[in-house]
This record gives structure tokens, C-alpha cells and sequence, in this order.
């Protein structure tokens, strides 16, 4: 598990309630392995992208998270490996420890490299991918611009670009679908239920004007003014 030295490293296990790494390596499904995205409301807002591979979860740190358009190429720096039980944690991560600030499991499925030998990909700097993921499908690829520093696989510069396929689009996914895929919550209420910081959370959901008529008080006389008739139309 010399994979997840990193991610023991950055953490203290009695005070995040992240998961630690079990000490048995779990064989996992090579025919279908998970993928996950999660919104984590850190220092800043952004989307971890983690694909599960030998026994942990690689990840990837999506700052304006993943684009159905093809003609965008968004950034993706490569972050420690996480446990494969990572995949499916939300809550809050204290103030003070690594990566303080709500998380919740933004999209889950399973993935398919194109090319098996995925240590090889990741080596050559190029990784095609299928996901099959409750928002994110199709075939999508990292690829990389800059290396991290030598001797580590950690803060290298990559690009997550969605091919061009039946999934492609110009839909805008983090805003259209900004909750949670197992609790259907957003993440003021992952704050609440966790103890986290609820109002910085609530500035990282999108504005509930956009999905919710305006309450009574904010209509403007003007408007109340139209003709029952004409306002029917
Ligand atoms: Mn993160």
C-alpha cells in the first residue's frame, strides 16, 4: 500500500473523519472498476476526479471541474492516491487539517481504460478513458502537460478533455446538476449534517434563484400591476 503513504502522510485519522487506508489491499473488480467525483469546497471550490486502479484511487484536482464540451480543456493536477473507500465519502473535514472543507460524491460509476496497461498511460502522459457515471459518460482523456516533481507522480499538470461522442455537449453539468448522487444533498446541508462551515458551503451551491421562484415580498408592484388576463398568457 506504499501507494497511499501520501495521502496517511497529509492526515490525522482522530480528527478528520476521512477514511483511513485498510490494511488489507482489497482486489477489486478488474472488469469494472469505480470512478468517482467529488465537490470539495477546500480553500477553493473544485472537483476531485478519482479513478480506482490497483488497489487505490488515482486522483486528479479539477479546479473549474469536467467539461461535456469538447473544445474545453480543463486543468487537472495530479493529487496523492486516495483509498478505494474514499469513493464514497462526504462530510466536512475540519478547520486546520489537510484540505479543510464540506466534500460531497458528485457523480459515481465504473470506468474502462482504452488501452489496459494503465501504468503505461499514466507514464506516457496520456490516459483514454470510458466512464459510466450517473452525470459523466462517454470517452473522455487526461492529458499531460507539465511533470510534477521528479521522483513523484504528485502536482503534475494535466488537461481533462471530453471526446467528441454521443455525450458530448455544451451543457453546463455542475450547474444543472449540482447535488449529491448518493444523498441528493447540496453542500450547505452535507455542512449542516457534519458540523461544517454552512455558509461557506452554501456559497459553493448554485443560486437557488436560478431553480426557485422569487418568495411574495420581492415582486415588484409593477408586476403585480399586470392584468390578471394578460399576466394568463
Ligand atoms: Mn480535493
Amino acid at each position: 500500500m506504499d501507494t497511499l503513504k501520501r495521502y496517511t502522510e497529509k492526515r490525522s485519522f482522530d480528527r478528520t473523519p476521512e477514511p483511513a487506508p485498510s490494511s488489507a489491499p482489497r482486489p477489486h473488480d478488474a472488469s469494472a472498476p469505480s470512478f468517482c467525483v467529488q465537490r470539495h469546497h477546500a480553500s477553493h471550490l473544485h472537483y476531485d476526479l478519482r479513478l480506482e486502479w490497483d488497489g487505490a484511487l488515482l486522483s486528479w484536482a479539477v479546479p473549474k471541474g469536467p467539461s461535456l464540451d469538447p473544445s474545453v480543456k480543463r486543468l487537472a493536477m495530479r493529487v496523492e492516491d486516495h483509498p478505494i473507500e474514499y469513493a464514497k465519502f462526504e462530510g466536512s473535514i475540519p478547520d486546520g487539517e489537510y484540505g479543510a472543507g464540506t466534500v460531497m460524491v458528485w457523480d459515481l460509476g465504473t470506468w474502462i481504460p482504452d488501452e489496459p496497461r494503465v501504468d503505461r498511460s499514466l507514464r506516457r502522459g496520456e490516459l483514454k478513458f470510458t466512464l459510466d457515471g450517473r452525470k459523466l459518460t462517454g470517452s473522455w482523456v487526461l492529458v499531460r502537460t507539465r511533470r510534477g516533481p521528479p521522483g513523484s507522480s504528485g502536482r503534475a499538470a494535466w488537461l481533462l478533455i471530453k471526446h467528441r461522442d454521443a455525450a458530448a455537449s455544451t451543457h453546463d453539468v455542475e450547474t444543472a446538476r449540482p447535488r449529491s448522487v448518493i444523498s441528493n444533498r447540496t453542500l450547505a446541508s452535507i455542512a449542516r449534517a457534519s458540523g461544517g462551515n454552512v455558509e461557506k458551503a452554501a456559497a459553493a451551491d448554485p443560486p437557488a434563484g436560478r431553480t426557485r421562484t422569487p418568495a411574495g415580498p420581492r415582486r415588484t408592484p409593477a408586476r403585480t400591476a399586470v392584468p390578471a388576463r394578460r399576466a394568463r398568457r
